[in-house]
């Protein structure tokens, strides 16, 4: 069926294609790391951390027996964590139930935790050539524009619709090789705006070209609700230059990396009030004495959140509770941050401040 469409751009793909260097690689633990990085993320930025994880972990024995931290830390400023618990979580069942042997099975792979339908597929076929077909953003895009198709991509109807078409039009002999060859098409030709539609293969059969229908698709039936949050971090320091750091340890965002004491409101709040509740949550006194800095605000912007943080320093102060580690300000750099921090810890550069 349609095999145009697959013999064109198995052609446009080995004169077009980019030199990635996970591309020839038939290591399911080496294609398994580079999905899971991808995830969410662009090739560009993408690269750097995969360079890094096979150098820490060249095999997947090497990353089932990291630390936690050590994982994160290699993580850090990448997003999306649950990423990289999985990625752990994954490798010690590799490690324990598969004897360190990356399973070869669809099934077994899509049993993995972390691994959906579109990472299945593509650990399947790039590196057991196994007939099944991919359906990321660049596919849905690719095929919802050239065949016109506008059901939503976001229900169950269309999933198993795009699925369907997808798996019709993939040459079972050459899974791996079509699979890269649409996602680079999509990434490359056919992108989200301004999509190079005077030079692409398809312009002469791409129906929603003809239609001046490429803007408009894919359809998305849900828009994304982004909720803001406020974030007052209280920087604690003692007078021997340790400061208070805790892990964040509940199912919410930035889940296994490390924070200063939080207070979060549901709206902007002034100095005065972030002092009062910083007094009252920790059972301290006379911080406004102590305060030694206070950032300005910081936006950081995620998927489906918005979060607006403001930094308040005060030393000296002796603080502990049983969910806090005091950590000396020379060694904060072993710790996994979120962007966010990292951003706040290069701008204030804390150890000079105090
Ligand atoms: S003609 Fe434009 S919209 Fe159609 S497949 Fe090509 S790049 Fe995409």
């Amino acid at each position: 069926m349609n095999t145009w469409f697959s013999e064109k751009l198995l052609v446009w793909y080995q004169l077009n294609k980019r030199d990635l260097p996970w591309r020839e690689e038939k290591d399911p633990y080496k294609i398994w790391l580079s999905e899971i990085i991808l995830q969410q993320t662009q090739v560009i930025q993408g690269l750097a951390y995969y360079q890094k994880f096979i150098t820490h972990f060249p095999k997947v024995q090497a990353l089932a027996e990291a630390s936690e931290n050590q994982v994160m830390k290699l993580w850090e400023g990448l997003g999306y964590y649950t990423r990289a618990r999985n990625l752990h979580a994954t490798a010690k069942i590799i490690a324990s139930q598969y004897k360190g042997k990356f399973p070869k099975h669809y099934n077994q792979i899509r049993a993995l935790k972390g691994v959906g339908d579109y990472t299945a597929a593509a650990i399947a076929s790039f590196a057991f050539n196994l007939p099944h077909a991919v359906v990321d953003g660049n596919v849905y895009r690719v095929l919802s524009r050239v065949f016109n198709l506008k059901v939503p991509i976001d229900t169950a109807a269309g999933k198993k619709q795009f699925q369907e078409l997808a798996t019709a039009l993939l040459p079972n002999k050459k899974a791996a090789t079509y699979n890269q060859a649409i996602m680079e098409f999509g990434a490359r030709y056919c992108k989200p705006r301004q999509p190079d539609c005077q030079n692409c293969i398809f312009s002469h059969t791409c129906m929603a070209f003809e239609k001046s229908l490429v803007e408009s698709l894919p359809v998305k039936e849900k828009k994304t609700k982004v909720v803001p949050r406020y974030f007052n971090y209280v920087v604690l320091i003692d007078t021997n230059n340790r400061v208070s750091l805790q892990k964040r340890t509940s199912n919410d965002i930035w889940k296994g990396l490390y924070e200063f004491p939080l207070i979060e409101s549901s709206e902007p709040i002034s100095l005065k009030k972030a002092l009062a509740l910083a007094e009252k949550k920790f059972g301290l006194s006379a911080l406004r004495s102590k305060l030694i800095y206070q950032s300005g605000n910081y936006k950081h912007l995620l998927s489906h959140q918005t979060i607006h943080a403001c930094f308040y320093v005060f030393k000296p102060v002796k603080f502990k509770n049983a969910t806090t580690e005091n950590i000396a300000l020379k060694d904060l750099s072993a710790y996994p941050f979120s962007q966010l921090l990292v951003k706040f810890l290069k701008d204030c550069e804390l150890r000079e401040i105090v």
